[in-house]
């Protein structure tokens, strides 16, 4: 049992990549904290989780982009669990515009839960997590090659791999590796629901679409004690996608 005892909060946690996330870790023994903005879902998730015999789960209904609610959600964790050791910020928003159709407000709600969130999280798990604590953050690979439409999105995961290169500098004297996950095509409702990959727009060779668990386990690699010397690292997750000419 890899985990057996730490403590990990996994935000964006009630589908997708975080919720399996959060069975991967459960089954090596780590205590879990959902947190997600929909509740219905968490309650979902935590059910999902009991059903595979996982009791040490709690959830925290959060908006990532709250910083008060991430400082409960830090807080219940430890109070729950006696400990930190993990922060997976995995939660994640699109939209789909052509940029002279955006609005400030739009830049806002895209950055202030796919960038901002990361940061709160980032700075209460700086105040509050163990020694030899690990933060990964769930960027993508449109930091780096991106679409129309999705300007906002792709700038929030590119600043995202800044804000990771920042904190694991800032973390190393902490003893917390900092550390972050691009993941390519992943067989999730996000990747579908897509409207640029719906109108080929974005066009996804079936062979190149991951599974959730595919990121999960690069997630728990990154976690782990064989990662111990893997700090401020920014893995690619694609099956190969970005590296096709
Ligand atoms: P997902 O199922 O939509 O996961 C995102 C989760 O974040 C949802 O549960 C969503 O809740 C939650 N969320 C949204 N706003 C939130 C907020 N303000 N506070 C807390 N939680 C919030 O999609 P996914 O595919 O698993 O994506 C997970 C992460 O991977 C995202 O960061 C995404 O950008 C990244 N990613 C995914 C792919 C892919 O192909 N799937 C590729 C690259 C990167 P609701 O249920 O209410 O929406």
């Amino acid at each position: 049992m890899k985990f057996q005892g730490k403590t990990i909060i996994i935000t964006g946690a009630s589908g997708g990549i975080g919720l399996a996330t959060a069975k991967k870790f459960a089954s090596e023994g780590a205590n879990i904290v959902l947190a997600d903005i929909n509740l219905e879902g968490l309650n979902k998730a935590r059910d999902q989780l009991k059903e595979t015999g996982s009791e040490k789960v709690w959830i925290s209904r959060c908006d990532v982009s709250q910083e008060k609610e991430v400082e409960s959600t830090i807080t219940g964790a430890i109070d729950n669990f006696g400990r930190l050791d993990i922060v997976v910020n995995n939660a994640g928003l699109m939209i789909f515009k052509k940029i002279e159709e955006q609005t400030e407000n739009d830049w806002y709600r895209v950055l202030s839960v796919d960038l901002l969130g990361a940061f709160f999280f980032t700075k209460y798990a700086f105040l509050r997590m163990s020694k030899g604590g690990s933060i990964i953050n769930i960027s993508s690979i449109h930091a780096i090659e991106t679409t129309p439409m999705v300007a906002c999105y792709a700038a929030a995961k590119a600043a995202l791999l800044s804000l990771t290169r920042s904190a694991s500098m800032e973390g190393k004297a902490k003893g917390i590796r900092v550390n972050a996950i691009l993941p390519g095509a992943i067989d999730t409702p996000m990747l579908w629901d897509n409207p640029n990959v719906k109108a080929g727009i974005e066009k996804i060779d079936i062979d190149s679409v991951g599974k959730p668990g595919d990121i999960a386990g690069a997630i728990s690699f990154l976690a782990s004690d064989e990662a111990e010397f893997v700090q401020g690292a920014m893995l690619r997750v694609d099956g190969g996608r970005l590296s096709k000419l």
